[in-house]
């Protein structure tokens, strides 16, 4: 069975999408949005010889070798016009690694028009939003999922002339979770409000300038948060 957080990231996959899945691992969004019969042509990307040996695996295990190729290369090197792929996933990798992957891999060396992505950062979602938004990308979607006390954020863009313009804020937490997402929305930010409660609790008094400005840091970021909750 899927995991929530791919089985969100794939909800937003369109019906009929020739994808490809980067750092695809044992190619479990494919195999599943194929099985569902939402897709029929998905490329598995994988830079690792014994993930990309495990993508294999699996798509023949499951007779979907019509269906999936395995491609072992970095990135979206992958994918060529040819393929004409509409839509990216890149998921479980931090938002610094995919916003690298997509700076050099998305230009018409690889595809015939700029795909749909869908994007599940680990870490750093505020830099992978305003990177989108800086390299002619909206973003349309957003969710966010609570996995064993973990919180995956899905981030779904789009190609345009005119990206939208987004205030800290909305890079921060997004535009659209809240909405979207509200109770696991509340939890992730709950959590995270714990947490640096816990970290300023064991902050030290000093008169260290440096020590005091993350604290000064720290306490603005969890007035932040409060007032989004
Ligand atoms: N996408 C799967 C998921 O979300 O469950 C697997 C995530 S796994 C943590 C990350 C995978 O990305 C690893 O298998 C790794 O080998 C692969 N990866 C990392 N950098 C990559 C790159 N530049 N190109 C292709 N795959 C990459």
């Amino acid at each position: 069975q899927l995991s929530k957080r791919l089985a969100a990231a794939a909800r937003f996959v369109p019906n009929d999408a020739r994808l490809a899945d980067i750092g695809s691992d044992h190619a479990y969004l494919p195999v599943y949005l194929v099985k569902e019969g939402i897709i029929d042509y998905a490329i598995a990307g994988e830079v690792v010889e014994g993930p990309y040996q495990s993508a294999i695996t699996e798509i023949s295990e499951q007779k979907l070798t019509t269906n999936i190729e395995a491609r072992l290369g970095d990135g979206l090197e992958v994918v060529q016009p040819e393929d004409q792929i509409d839509v990216v996933t890149i998921c479980g990798m931090g938002g610094k690694l995919i916003a690298e992957i997509l700076a050099r891999g998305l230009n018409n060396q690889h595809f015939n028009q700029f795909p749909l992505l869908v994007l599940q950062p680990n870490v750093w979602e505020p830099g992978l939003r305003k990177w989108l938004l800086n390299h002619q990308y909206d973003i349309v979607a957003e969710t966010v999922v609570a996995e064993h006390h973990k919180y995956y954020e899905i981030i779904v863009a789009k190609p345009t002339e005119t990206p939208s313009s987004w205030t800290e804020d909305e890079l921060l937490f997004g535009r659209f979770s809240k909405r979207t997402a509200p109770e696991d929305f509340k939890e992730k930010w709950q959590h995270v409000y714990e947490q640096y409660g816990q970290i300023l609790s064991h902050f030290k008094e000093t008169n260290n300038q440096e020590s005091l400005t993350k604290k000064a840091e720290m306490i603005n970021y969890r007035n932040k948060i409060k007032q989004c909750l």
